[in-house]
């Protein structure tokens, strides 16, 4: 008879780790960052990151730091960090949390309040990983499509049946921004948890933040990566009620946000002087382009953010799917990286590029007139 442990050896080595996934893991697709080069010399303006450094005093506060320290766990809570958003913001420390990046705030909500009444409601465009991070709770999407004036859609958001609704203001990939008049219209009738997304708000004219003293199914989510120049520190955060901030935390990873990033984000919260000069310095340069880019011809939605959606075109004054990659492709062989959403109609023609520094704009300019001569 043959060696019984040698069948059951075979009968595993039949078994697929694909069979072994959750199904809806298994059909997942990943969200797609924005190209990371490798090598010198690339102008990336495919992230929005900030082209300037943070604050000197991060840098500081990360020397500072004793190392022995490190063989701790961080706080918790992030308790200092909350403390200095809350009195940003005029607001008590029980309305703030502190997440690895806004992506982990926005993932918390997903899995707290995502899925009440059948999924998660969200608009198109905005932020491409909302739909991964609910796919990966196996929810549902209720899908508001914007239509190409990119007018904020009220009263599909305040009919939505979704218990949650993921809002972006100003928006991603677009810019536009949403004045607090129209997200008010929304919080008056919408009975679920409205998300405000305001990655991009130290940008923008308006913010929602004073609305969270009369909604209190609002929640607005920041960011320390784009405005305090800390993309790569990892840190954001949402302002909500205490009850809904009391939700996050249950679900919230116990020590989310490093010792490291605890410290930095609070030395480049208390240099308020050095992050108003650096957004200062962003919208001078964007409202700058934004002029250059109208006087081409192009169409170019009003930027409330440190990126522009701009509508290139070719010399014979054409502006469709392929003169954007044509754009899209010339630039990138001379090593300038922006980001181009190629399959949808409402963002196809269209390029999303970030505000880099002035010399960076220079470039940019330059490699775009070379390229109208050539198409
Ligand atoms: N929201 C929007 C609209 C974004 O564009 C981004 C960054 N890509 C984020 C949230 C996430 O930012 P963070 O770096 O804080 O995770």
């Amino acid at each position: 008879m043959d060696d019984p442990s040698k069948f059951v050896l075979e009968k595993m080595s039949e078994v697929k780790i694909s069979d072994l996934v959750q199904p809806h893991i298994r059909k997942l697709e990943a969200y797609t960052p924005g190209h990371q080069p490798s090598g010198e010399g690339w102008i990336k303006l495919n992230t929005n990151d900030n082209p300037y450094p943070p604050s000197p005093n991060v840098t500081e506060a990360i020397w500072g730091l004793d190392g022995s320290t490190l063989r701790l766990y961080p706080d918790p809570e992030s308790s200092r960090l909350r403390e200095a958003v809350a009195a940003l913001h005029s607001l008590n420390s029980d309305q703030v949390i502190i997440g690895n990046g806004s992506d982990d705030i926005l993932n918390l909500l997903i899995r707290a309040f995502g899925g009440v009444g059948g999924a998660v409601g969200l608009s198109f465009p905005s932020y491409s990983l909302y739909p991964v991070l609910i796919g990966i709770e196996n929810g549902q999407t209720e899908v508001i499509e914007f239509q190409r004036e990119m007018a904020l859609p009220i009263e599909q958001i305040r009919n939505c049946s979704s218990g949650l609704f993921l809002l972006t203001s100003p928006n991603a990939p677009t810019g536009v921004g949403f004045g607090n008049e129209e997200i008010e219209k929304i919080l008056k009738i919408y009975s679920g948890l409205l998300v405000v997304d305001e990655a991009y708000a130290d940008f923008a004219d308006e913010s929602a933040v004073r609305l969270l003293e009369r909604y209190p199914r609002l929640v607005i989510t920041r960011t320390f990566s784009k405005s305090y120049s800390l993309a790569g520190i990892r840190v954001g955060y949402a302002l909500a009620a205490p009850e809904t901030i009391g939700f996050l935390d249950r679900v919230r990873d116990s020590y989310n946000v490093s010792r490291l990033s605890q410290t930095a984000a609070l030395a480049a919260i208390e240099d308020q002087a050095y992050f108003q000069n650096t957004v200062g310095k962003v919208k001078q340069t964007r409202d700058k382009y934004q002029v250059a880019f109208q006087k081409k011809g192009w169409f170019v939605y009003p930027s409330q953010t440190n990126f522009f959606f701009l509508e290139p075109k070719n010399a014979k004054g054409e502006a469709n799917q392929k003169v954007a990659k044509s754009l899209f492709d010339h630039l990138y062989s001379h090593k300038i990286l922006v980001r181009h959403f190629g399959s949808h109609v409402l963002t196809s023609s269209f390029l999303r590029i970030t505000v880099g520094t002035e010399s960076e704009m220079l470039a940019l300019s330059e490699v775009i007139n070379s390229w109208q001569t050539t198409v």
